[in-house]
């Protein structure tokens, strides 16, 4: 048997992340004031991130060194493996090769602490005490936490209330690493007040706990605010894991891959993976790059590219997107990482230029998937991650009816050991699949921001 897993010693781990910008197809449109429809400039993000962070967003560098102090933290489970399927390929009767690059192995889980430790540090350059965040599930919180507990900085998480209750353990894995976690809405905030104040049991939602870490970071000077996905940096940080699968194929004997499928919630993973390919197909190599997202939320594949608000709240600025709506309401499905209204920016860019595609699965097969991957190649994929290995299968069992030897790299975002409960409903026969209505589309559409271009003076 060839090799199961390429590995990379800790001095191959890249000294610098890929920017994407300068490469962009077509200019991307800049984040836009909701009042005036005017670019926002640094000075306007400043309250909330380190200038660092602030830099890069806006940087037409096609490299950005990675710090030291970075690096090192990073090697605590970087370079990554890429595993050759070879179990999965046997079950399939596939003569397609699949590769999966496993991000299940940092601390908390997933890939998110590739941008989560970068973040810490550049906050704790610039003199910042604090960190405040919102998570849904609990995936971001711990890996902030984590991140922060490295770099001797505070971290306050505002968790949605209903998930605070129903995964404990998340919460748990926090405060292990140090971090204080709210249910949220609280009373700390004006933002949790108001909504205590009408409704005393609210549940809450992402869209009120990120107005409470907002807030939290604009009112306190010691305290900045940290987002896991979407952004321009937090994908730049991401592409640590394209970059090292790029090198891990060459030492397999591949070269580029034929196809590449990544699940996107906000983007990052998935950007991470596929952005140090993209150069490669806009200078002319053939690979399918196929963002995979659940059909309750057809962000990509039935959405509208207008700018729209980055939260249900409308306090954010507003951003060139795909968008169902900052309205969107999601459905109770598994892959709660990938129920947003949104995508990253850069990504919706690539997806409307044509050189990325998008497809929509439904969660029974995407947990179909899982378990045969579980079955075959032992690790257990997140409900998110199951979306990624449905898109693979197919691809691979869709060279299994024309002959062709593909080769299929898998972006493999984290483990599902903290979603054991999908798992049994899944197994009991208690999962629905979710279509998510046209006329809800139009509807949220109706309600869009009338900006269809920057306001320019
Ligand atoms: C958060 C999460 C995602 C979705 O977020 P992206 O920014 O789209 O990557 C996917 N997989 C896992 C395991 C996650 O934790």
């Amino acid at each position: 048997m060839e090799d199961t897993k390429i590995v990379l010693s800790e001095s191959e781990l890249p000294q610098c992340w890929y920017n994407i910008n300068p490469d962009l197809p077509a200019p991307l449109p800049p984040p836009i004031h909701p009042g005036t429809g005017k670019p926002l400039g640094p000075a306007d993000l400043a309250p909330l991130f380190p200038m660092e962070l602030i830099k890069q967003e806006m940087s037409m560098d096609p490299w950005i060194e990675i710090p030291n102090e970075v690096r090192d933290v990073l090697r605590l489970w970087r370079p990554s493996p890429l595993y050759r399927a070879h179990r999965l390929e046997k079950a399939l009767g596939t003569p397609a090769r699949v590769y999966y690059k496993n991000e299940s192995f940092s601390p908390p889980g997933s890939h998110k602490p590739n941008t989560a430790v970068a973040q810490a540090y550049y906050n704790k350059q610039e003199g910042l005490k604090r960190i405040a965040t919102e998570t849904g599930a609990g995936q971001w919180g711990s890996a902030l936490s984590f991140a922060c507990q490295f770099f001797g900085l505070e971290c306050t998480v505002y968790m949605v209330k209903v998930s605070y209750h129903q995964k404990p353990y998340r919460r748990s894995l926090m405060e292990t690493w140090g971090a204080t976690v709210y249910a949220s809405p609280t009373n700390l905030t004006n933002a949790g007040r108001g909504v205590l104040e009408k409704d005393p049991d609210s549940p809450g939602s992402l869209g009120i706990a990120i107005s409470e870490a907002v807030e939290d970071a604009a009112t306190h000077d010691d305290c900045h605010y940290s987002l896991g996905s979407v952004l321009n940096h937090v994908l730049l940080h991401q592409t640590v894991v394209g970059l090292e699968a790029k090198k891990q194929l060459e030492i397999a004997g591949e070269g580029l891959p034929d196809v590449i499928c990544g699940c996107v919630g906000g983007g990052s993973n998935f950007a991470g993976a596929a952005f140090p390919f993209v150069k490669d197909k806009l200078n002319g190599a053939d690979i399918d790059i196929i963002a995979c997202e659940p059909e309750a939320c057809p962000t990509l594949t039935r959405g509208l590219y207008h700018y729209d608000f980055g939260d249900t709240a409308m306090l954010t600025p507003l951003v060139k997107m795909y968008t169902l709506g900052h309205g969107f309401v999601p459905a109770p499905i598994h892959a709660g990482g990938l129920r947003y209204h949104g995508d990253a920016p850069q990504l919706c860019l690539l997806v409307k230029e044509g050189v990325i595609a998008a497809r929509a699965y439904h969660q029974i097969p995407c947990f179909d998937a899982a378990v045969q991957f579980a079955r075959t190649e032992g690790f257990l994929p997140a409900p998110e991650t199951s979306h990624a290995i449905r898109c693979g299968i197919d691809e691979a069992l869709k060279c299994k009816e024309t002959g062709e030897e593909k080769c299929i790299m898998i972006a493999f975002s984290g483990h599902g050991f903290f979603d054991l409960g999908a798992y049994d409903s899944y197994f009991a026969g208690d999962l629905e699949d979710y279509e998510y209505p046209q006329e809800k589309i139009e509807e949220a559409l109706q309600a869009l921001p009338p900006f269809e271009n920057p306001v320019m003076e």
